[in-house]
């Protein structure tokens, strides 16, 4: 494998995935919003599928394991845990290897609830974890036309990162 540069590269896309299940009787959260809606995201922690998705595009972006292998869903420690602790993790490892989030562009692909009258609130919330602006925070929704996904949450998300500084040194 070629040497890596010392700096690494000035800018680092990153891709992330995530899908979960809906189940009755648990709280709706998507970007570290809660929404009213009778039903909620199933999983190990509390299911927020778009700060999963965007956690993985962190983590990938900066060429780190994903978010399946530093919280495992077989640890009890992160049952029914606020994702947003998956997320800030991610976020301190960008940092810690020299790069700020420059922007987002995330997809929802959802039957249920709208996002829309959700999207500005969700946006905002995005960007004030990423400590970014808000108008760098792209988020669209999409009803699943013929993909047979009714009862399920999916997010894409795509991150670009922009080199401030040389890596922290590995202690
Ligand atoms: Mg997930």
């Amino acid at each position: 494998m070629p040497t890596t540069n010392r700096r690494g590269p000035p800018t680092r896309i990153g891709y992330g995935f995530d899908s979960h299940e809906f189940r009755p009787g648990i709280p709706l959260k998507i970007g570290g919003i809660t929404l009213q809606h009778g039903k909620g995201l199933g999983g190990h922690s509390d299911g927020d599928v778009l700060l999963h998705a965007i956690t993985d595009a962190l983590l990938g972006a900066i060429a780190a394991p994903d978010i399946g292998a530093l919280f495992p869903p077989s640890d009890p420690k992160w049952r029914d845990a606020d994702s947003v602790i998956f997320l800030r993790e991610a976020l301190k490892r960008v940092h810690d290897a020299g790069y700020a989030v420059a922007n987002l562009d995330a997809s929802l692909i959802l039957a249920a609830p709208k996002i829309g009258p959700h999207a500005a609130t969700i946006r905002e919330r995005v960007a004030e974890l990423l400590a970014i602006a808000g108008d760098c925070v792209g988020l669209k929704a999409k009803t699943p036309e013929g993909l047979n996904l009714e009862n399920a949450a999916v997010a894409h998300v795509v991150v670009l990162l922009e080199r401030t500084k040389p890596p922290r040194k590995k202690r």
